[in-house]
């Protein structure tokens, strides 16, 4: 065992002996239980270098995995089996370090959501999928990273593409003329897209662009945290929430996503070509309103 494994270990065990725990089991292949405390205490105490044979002691449970005992149950063996007991601590979280007690210890590091930053910084000048081929501009998204409102639509236009900012054509005016029904003005929401590159000809975005893309959308999202998402148009719909059906089957409607509600509407392009149904939109948005407006 190396040395630095070694100083690892008995921190950890000396912070299992602080709480109490004292003998470590892992679990055979077959469901055996077998004790692991004797061979882990002597590779964390032994001199530096020296490695340690196993010790094994079958125990009973056949669940596979591996836990520990509280010391109380060592000294007075239970009758019946011990309820299965969760497996060795995740990864991610540190151990003391060895020359600290458990009460001295810091609390580790928070690790907050990614900022937009760091992820357009990802992001970088991006070529995971063809649609870098023919983009002049990755159209990231903008608005208020404090936005209670996220609109999602389904990728760059050229006017976006040309001006690497979303919703600046004809489809974003009617956005624009819309946002103000919410009570809310543009700069106060955050908008963004599916895909973040124009594909060639304004064509809806292909399965394996959005299965590439759209993590960063996920991760816009987890940084944002808003209140209310707005799926503008079925790539969307379907990205966001995973929505088969028809959009007109679900439009107007509120949906779970994680711990934050998603409305699904009509893409404002379709609007455009079928300015008749604008009513729809204004309905939609009226939800909005209502939604933000609660407390
Ligand atoms: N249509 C979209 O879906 N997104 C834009 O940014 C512009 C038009």
């Amino acid at each position: 065992m190396n040395e630095r494994l070694r100083k690892e270990l008995a921190a950890w065990l000396q912070f299992y002996r602080e709480l109490g725990i004292e003998d470590f089991y892992r679990r055979e292949p077959g469901g055996a239980r077998v004790a692991a405390g004797a061979d882990l205490l002597r590779a964390a105490t032994a001199t530096p270098g020296a490695e340690s044979g196993r010790a094994t002691r079958p125990l009973d449970s056949p669940q596979a995995g591996g836990g520990f005992e509280p010391r109380s149950t060592r000294a007075e063996p239970p009758a019946r089996p011990l309820p299965a007991v969760p497996a060795m601590p995740p990864t991610p979280i540190r151990p003391p370090t060895p020359s600290l007690s458990l009460f001295e210890a810091p609390p580790p590091p928070r690790q907050g959501p990614e900022t937009l930053e760091q992820i357009q910084k990802d992001l970088g000048d991006c070529h995971r999928c063809r649609l870098a081929e023919g983009r002049k501009t990755i159209v990231f998204g903008e608005g208020n990273p404090r936005a209670p409102l996220v609109f999602i639509g389904e990728g760059p236009g050229a006017d976006e593409d040309e001006q690497g900012r979303p919703f600046v054509g004809r489809a974003g005016q009617l956005l624009n003329r819309l946002i103000p029904t919410i009570g809310l003005r543009r700069e106060d929401v955050y908008i963004c897209n599916v895909v973040k590159c124009r594909p060639p000809g304004n064509r809806t975005p292909e399965k394996d662009e959005i299965d590439t893309c759209s993590p960063f959308l996920f991760r816009q999202i987890e940084a944002l945290q808003p209140r209310l998402i707005c799926c503008l148009g079925a790539p969307a719909m379907r990205t966001v929430l995973g929505i088969k059906e028809g959009i007109t089957k679900v439009r107007g409607r509120f949906f779970d996503f994680g711990t934050t509600k998603a409305l699904v509407t009509v893409h404002p392009a379709y609007i455009l070509r079928n300015p008749r149904e604008e009513k729809i939109l204004r309905e939609d948005f009226e939800k909005i309103r209502e939604f933000l407006a609660r407390k």
